[in-house]
């Protein structure tokens, strides 16, 4: 989607920390960090959020591949401890960004739902 700031991101025309990259996803820092370990984890095809996944399973091996990444990725940084994830959707969940991305938080200073 050529207006999509992760898109960009993903095609290399707007910088990013990447910090790891495959076929299927890419994941790089967080450009405002809100714990001491702050990744995106972002499809590289352009879909705009959960709500765009459907019954037709289109997406399903994308979505599992990018869900058994995190934890690889939160071992390689370090968080034995455990980590949290997060997806924001739609405007009254948060959701800034309308390409869809996973964040991995770990670390010192993680925001809490306590
Ligand atoms: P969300 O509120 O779930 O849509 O989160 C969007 C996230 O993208 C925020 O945590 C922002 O700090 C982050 N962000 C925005 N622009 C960039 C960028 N150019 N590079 C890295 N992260 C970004
Ligand atoms: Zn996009």
């Amino acid at each position: 989607m050529s207006d999509c700031l992760f898109c960009k991101i993903v095609a290399g025309e707007i910088p990013s920390k990447k910090v790891y990259e495959d076929d299927k996803v890419f994941v790089f820092w967080d450009i405002a960090p809100k714990a001491d370990v702050h990744l995106l984890l972002i499809p590289k095809v352009h879909i705009a959020s959960l709500n765009e996944l459907d019954e037709s399973g289109e997406h399903d091996e994308l979505i599992a591949h990018a869900m058994k990444l995190l934890p690889r990725l939160a071992k390689e940084q370090g968080l034995d401890n455990g980590f949290r994830t997060i997806i924001n959707t739609g405007r009254g969940g948060g959701q800034v960004v309308f390409h869809l991305h996973m964040h991995l938080l770990g670390g010192n200073n993680l925001p809490g739902f306590e």
